[in-house]
């Protein structure tokens, strides 16, 4: 049997409108729009990509976008300078520092400076503590992208067993305190974890999110298991060319799981659709406009 597959891009492209249609009501209440500023420092390609699209879908959903460019020599005072700055403008709701900074800049210590109501990445500690203690608060986009994906699909997660593989800051470990939120029964592995595809056996969610190509092998998945494939991964296709594959070998998974996320077009839209969503709640927090955050 062939899994169904999740289209995070139609899922994210709903997302962005449902933000958008937000935006007006936001803007007559507060006498503003929401605003995103994001910070880029140095000319990494990727990022550089990464932020020109986060710029492009701020403006379509009605909002304010700004983006400073600042050359890769900044010091870590001078970005620490701006972020106090923008910390301070009432016009900006959202502040995101792009990562990977340039190697003289201590990336904790910038996510730090940003004023939790304004870090729309939800990497500040005080926003990760918020997630661990179920208080409100700006959660990652990544993961939280890969939680409303499931919950469209499987509606009711509790009491489903579920397999994080990675624990990063960023994904892994957010999404396991997502998945815990919702009375799932987490398990979150890593390099040092035991027999993995024992412990990716027994899921009934599985997230990867390893930076691995095509590590998590089809006969690990437990049939009829929800899957969602976080990672990037670009490979040699031959011929000089290269492709995007997940951390899943999709073409076997397919055929066990019972609904998968496809590499491309899956998990990764989500994360721009998310970025907004949580721009327009910091907006709505920071003027003191109430949002049903349940709409979005
Ligand atoms: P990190 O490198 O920060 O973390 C990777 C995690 O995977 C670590 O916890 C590591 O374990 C674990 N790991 C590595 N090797 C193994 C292994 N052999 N077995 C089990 N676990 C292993 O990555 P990120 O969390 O930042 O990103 C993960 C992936 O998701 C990447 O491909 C990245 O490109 C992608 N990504 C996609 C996004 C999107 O779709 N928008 C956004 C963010 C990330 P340990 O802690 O023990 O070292």
């Amino acid at each position: 049997m062939s899994a169904a597959i999740i289209d995070g891009k139609a899922f994210a492209e709903k997302l962005r409108g449902r933000v958008a249609a937000l935006v007006p009501a936001f803007e007559a209440q507060a006498g503003r729009k929401p605003g995103l500023t994001v910070v880029l420092v140095g000319e990494d390609p990727a990022s550089a990509v990464y932020v020109r699209s986060k710029g492009k879908a701020t403006e379509a959903a009605g909002m304010k976008s700004d983006t400073i460019r600042l050359p890769a020599e900044t010091s870590q005072a001078e970005l620490l300078e701006l972020v106090d700055k923008l910390n301070a403008d009432e016009t900006v709701d959202g502040i995101l520092v792009q990562l990977p900074l340039p190697k003289q800049i201590d990336e904790q210590a910038i996510i730090t400076a940003i004023d939790p109501n304004k870090d729309v990445d939800g990497f500040h500690p005080v926003n990760a503590g918020r997630l661990a203690t179920g208080l409100e608060g700006l959660v990652p986009c990544t993961p939280l992208g890969c939680l409303l994906l499931l919950k469209d699909r499987l509606g009711d997660l509790a009491g489903k067993e579920a397999v994080v593989i990675g624990r990063s800051n960023i994904v892994g470990k957010p999404m396991a305190q997502l998945l815990l939120g919702e009375s799932c029964t987490v398990t979150v592995a890593h390099s040092k974890t035991r027999d993995l595809p024992g412990v990716v056996r027994r899921a009934d969610i599985v997230v990867a999110a390893v930076g691995r190509p095509e590590m998590i092998k089809g006969d690990w998945i437990k049939p009829g298991a929800a899957v969602i494939d976080v990672g990037i991964n670009r490979i040699d296709a031959g011929e000089g060319k290269t492709r995007l594959v997940g951390d899943v070998a999709f073409d076997e998974a397919v055929d066990v799981a019972g609904a998968i996320t496809p590499v491309p077009g899956g998990v990764g839209p989500m994360t721009i659709a998310v970025l907004l969503r949580n721009t327009l709640v910091a907006a709505h927090r920071n003027a003191g406009v109430p949002l049903e955050t349940g709409t979005i």
